[in-house]
């Protein structure tokens, strides 16, 4: 029986299932393409979406789905959509573009992967003054292994700061970079160059500078022109992977992912084949594509098309849905390893339970086991001390937002020093994750930048002149010296540095590294802060606390200059009794505490020491809070 395929917004399209219709269906995948958007953050992705959608005439041409037409405010409101939203379509030519967003930022879970694996073409958007990013070539490295045809749009081509035939060569440099071939073809690219603000897009260079261009067509033309159609059967069993799954409270989960073999349609059983090899047999309640920025009810999904089938319950990422009648998996996404571990358990400061609601082991374990199974990149492993988990990740930022999640659900929790997690090459040689930095800095620090971070075996890979004084540094690094540079590279550059940095690859381990060369100050008791104390200890270092804080002994309340840790009193009162008021009663001159964030807690802290966080506080603390048993284990060990 036939049935309709509304994809597109002005289109319905019949197909059947016989076999005299496979024609049409082919015809019908050839009317389709699957685009992955990669770009860095503010390159102007949004901007460029808002215009395609708005050249497609999505907000207007819409009756056949019996929507409103949406004046400009909508689009407005419709833009909060945008960014949210990470699959959008199009139809232009009597073709659907489906558009999908990669995740602009570092990638913790394989998500890029399967966004990619749903696209076959990947437009590479680049900020015609900034150029490319290391996020950027993280995620077009991936697009390469997976064979997505690139389309580059170097988009603010109307900046005046632009430079856009650097920024073009940047892009290709980047490219036989990222595909480590001698090969010229990977540089047969398709470039348009586009002001997605004032909504244009040209092919032609010229007419990019001089400003002339108008539209946003042309990008739109060189998709359904140079991008091929998906490259999917049409024929065999149902098979489609789960990339992305959404919850919704009354329809129940979400999964979305792209058909390949056989029209998905209404009210039709399918075998839901789960990773951890268990199945279930299931109707989707609807059936959806997409069109606009909005899903609508289908009765079928074509091979090639990105369906989202609503209420599969017990689906999750990873799944594959198939035919039951002929089952057949498709291979998930391999995640990344982890790279980067920390130990976390519950709360035993003497604070412990004070400011935070889930306070226990068991609370602290549940939490993290949770974790894992919707964090896909992320391992939790048991240790030889009961009720501390090793958590690992994808780096410090991936376990740093972990812990500021954990932190805003009310959890009390230590987390230890961030430790690289190091692998064996071939021949058994010691391997370490190595990242690439970019610091952007002035010129004139740009020597202190390099010394420090070569210091921590980093190696100067380039160094281009930016707009104005800027310098932008690239270096290779391993991840160990990265940890805890942050802070420090904002001292040695008035705070001017800006530092980006992407997991490269597995290299050889680099040598040891400096160590922290300055000690802290320990509290040697419990009580409240004291301006009295601040101002006596402030000249040895900086605080990390401010009069009012509640410390505990063992407490690390600020950084000795140095070398060495030292054990002070920051609740000291002055001697009501003493006399000579006159200097006594001057006015304190406080410098205001150094608040670290999780992030560059976790990047400072020393290997004897942890953090602790609470959903009010984080603290640093010594693992061994008194120092008679501090001496005890130095002497002694454990
Ligand atoms: P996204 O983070 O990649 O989604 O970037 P947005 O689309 O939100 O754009 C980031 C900023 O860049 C916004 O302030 C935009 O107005 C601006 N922007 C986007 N495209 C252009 C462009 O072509 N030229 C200029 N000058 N600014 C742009």
């Amino acid at each position: 029986m036939p049935v309709t395929v509304p994809w597109a917004l002005t289109r319905t399209y019949d197909i059947g299932s016989s076999p005299e219709n496979c024609l049409a269906e082919d015809d019908l995948i050839k009317a389709l393409r699957d685009v992955a958007i990669i770009a860095h953050v503010d390159h102007g992705k949004t901007t460029l979406v808002d215009q395609m959608l708005r050249a497609a005439r999505v907000f207007r041409d819409n009756q056949v789905m019996g929507e409103r037409v949406l004046d400009s405010n909508d689009l407005e409101r419709e833009r909060g959509i945008t960014i949210l939203s990470k699959i959008c379509a199009v139809e232009w030519r009597d073709t659907k573009i489906n558009i999908l967003d990669t995740p602009g930022h570092s990638d913790f879970g394989g998500e890029v992967e399967r966004v990619l694996r749903m696209a076959d073409a990947a437009l590479l958007l680049v900020d015609a003054a900034e150029g490319p990013m290391p996020q950027t070539r993280f995620v077009l490295r991936k697009a390469f292994a997976a064979n997505l045809t690139p389309v580059v749009v170097i988009n603010k081509c109307d900046r005046p700061e632009r430079r856009v035939s650097e920024v073009l060569d940047e892009v290709m440099e980047m490219f036989i970079d990222v595909t480590a071939s001698g090969d010229d073809s990977v540089l047969d690219f398709p470039v348009i160059y586009a002001s997605a603000k004032n909504g244009w897009a040209t092919l032609d260079m010229d007419l990019a500078l001089s400003g002339e261009a108008r539209g946003v067509e042309p990008l739109l033309d060189a998709i359904v022109d140079l991008v091929e159609s998906p490259r999917v059967r049409h024929e065999g069993p149902l098979s489609m992977l789960v990339s992305a799954v959404e919850y919704d409270d009354f329809v129940g989960r979400i999964a979305v992912g792209r058909v390949d073999g056989r029209v998905v349609r209404a009210g039709e059983e399918v075998l839901l084949m789960r990773s951890d090899g268990s199945q279930l047999a299931c109707i989707p309640k609807q059936i959806q594509t997409y069109t606009g920025l909005k899903r609508h009810n289908v009765d079928a999904v074509m091979p090639g098309d990105i369906a989202a089938l609503v209420g599969l319950e017990g689906v999750d990422i990873g799944d594959s849905v198939t035919s039951p009648d002929d089952p057949r998996p498709v291979e998930g996404v391999k995640v990344d390893e982890p790279t980067v571990a920390m130990l976390f358990r519950a709360n035993d400061s003497p604070f412990r339970g004070r400011e935070g609601k889930q306070v226990t082991n068991r609370q602290v374990r549940d939490r993290l086991m949770r974790e894992v199974r919707a964090n896909v990149a992320m391992r939790v492993l048991e240790t030889e001390t009961p009720d501390t988990m090793e958590v690992r990740g994808r780096g410090v930022l991936h376990l740093g937002i972990l812990v500021e999640t954990m932190c805003r659900e009310g959890f009390e929790f230590t987390v230890s020093r961030p430790r690289v997690i190091l692998r064996s090459g071939p021949s058994g040689e010691k391997l370490e994750p190595i990242e690439v930095a970019l610091v952007d800095v002035p010129e004139s620090f740009s020597g202190k930048v390099i010394e420090l971070l070569c210091a921590r075996r980093g190696e100067l890979v380039r160094m281009d002149n930016r707009e104005g004084s800027l310098v932008r540094l690239e270096l290779q690094i391993p991840a160990r010296g990265l940890i805890g540079v942050r802070t420090r590279l904002l001292n040695a550059t008035s705070g001017e540095a800006v530092l980006h940095h992407q997991f490269l690859e597995y290299g050889p381990w680099r040598g040891n590294l400096p160590r922290r060369s300055t000690g802290a100050m320990v509290s040697g008791f419990e009580g409240e802060v004291t301006s009295y104390a601040v101002d006596q200890l402030q000249g040895r270092g900086t605080m990390f606390v401010g009069p009012t804080d509640r410390v505990y002994e063992g407490m690390v309340v600020g950084e000795h200059v140095r070398d060495e840790d030292i054990v002070v009193n920051v609740c000291k009162k002055r001697q009501l009794t003493n006399m000579r008021a006159a200097s006594a009663d001057r006015k304190l001159v406080l410098t205001p505490p150094l608040r670290m964030s999780v992030e560059e807690s976790l990047e400072y802290i020393g290997d004897d020491e942890l953090l602790e966080v609470t959903p009010k506080s984080l603290r640093l603390r010594k693992k061994i809070l008194t120092k008679k048993d501090r001496k005890r284990v130095e002497r002694y060990g454990e």
